[in-house]
């Protein structure tokens, strides 16, 4: 499996393609990014699969620093898929030189969550994901409900510039003890691990309080529950209409973020 870091080359490549899937990844591939691929190619001739660690996405330089990164590990994985085009860049391949993120102005949805914790985040998320829109042009574009927050600012960036492309959502793929799998998840030592796999366990609590409780009551439930955890310091947990932020889509969400040790984790459950 070879990857090119020119987008032409892979342009000229898919010319001819009826229909094309892209799958932004920034690399260090797991389950969840290869059943992502899988599922593009159930409905595309061909598949770009980009994995390129952005750095306007990160707001914090010892993240971007030690983010893990294993182009050859992540082309031996994707051997197993013919049709795939991968696009590995480097930072002059995708950004000019001093070139700074645009401010895309997506409204409420880049101001809660993630938004608030990480300033200029979904700035920098939006500027690479329309680069890549735009180089590509792809019929369809997939994204991990795992970010699930990341899925409704695409679809947004998507309406709001008139990109002519389906942004399609996966569903979150998980350890068998329900940790919900990231790249950064090889940063946790045994404790750090055992502690990960109870964030699952205080979304489905949420869940199940959700028919019986206020969210008064339920908020300061998770909360203590989350107290207890070792290693774990929580960041947000909240409960989300996202038909506020998606017309027509009637559908309630629990969201956590939390440090586990060094570690930053997210996840989220459909309740
Ligand atoms: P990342 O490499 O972490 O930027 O992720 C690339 C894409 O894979 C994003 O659309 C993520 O939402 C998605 N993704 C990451 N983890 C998972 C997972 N466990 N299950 C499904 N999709 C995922």
């Amino acid at each position: 499996m070879r990857a090119y870091s020119s987008f032409k080359e892979i342009v000229r490549l898919v010319k001819k393609a009826d229909s094309i899937g892209l799958v932004p990844t920034m690399g260090s591939l797991h389950d969840g990014h290869l059943s992502i691929i899988e599922k593009a190619l159930t409905k595309n001739e061909v598949v770009i699969v980009s994995i390129y660690v952005n750095p306007k996405q990160f707001n914090d330089s010892q993240d971007l620093k030690k983010y893990p990164r294993n182009l050859n590990d992540d082309l031996e994985k994707l051997k197993i898929f013919n049709k795939i085009i991968v696009y590995a860049p480097n930072d002059r391949d995708v950004y000019d030189e001093g070139e700074e993120v645009k401010k895309y102005n997506l409204g409420e949805i880049t101001k809660i969550m993630e938004g608030r914790l990480r300033p200029g985040h979904f700035d920098g998320v939006a500027t690479v994901v329309e680069k890549l829109l735009s180089m590509f042009n792809p019929n369809d574009a997939y994204f991990g409900e795992k970010d699930f927050q990341q899925l409704l600012l695409i679809k947004e960036l998507v309406r709001k510039i008139k990109l002519n492309v389906n942004i399609i959502g996966c569903e979150t793929i998980r350890e068998s003890d329900g940790l919900a799998m990231s790249s950064r998840n090889k940063f946790l030592n045994k404790s750090e691990r055992q502690s990960a796999s109870k964030i699952i366990k205080l979304l489905e609590r949420a869940k199940k309080l959700y028919n019986t409780s206020n969210l008064k009551d339920l908020k300061s439930a998770i909360l203590k529950q989350a107290y207890s955890i070792d290693n774990l310091t929580l960041e947000y947990f909240e409960i989300i209409d996202i038909s506020k932020y998606l017309k027509n889509k009637k559908e309630i969400r629990a969201f956590i973020a939390c440090k586990i040790g060094n570690t930053r984790l997210i996840d989220n459950i459909k309740i």
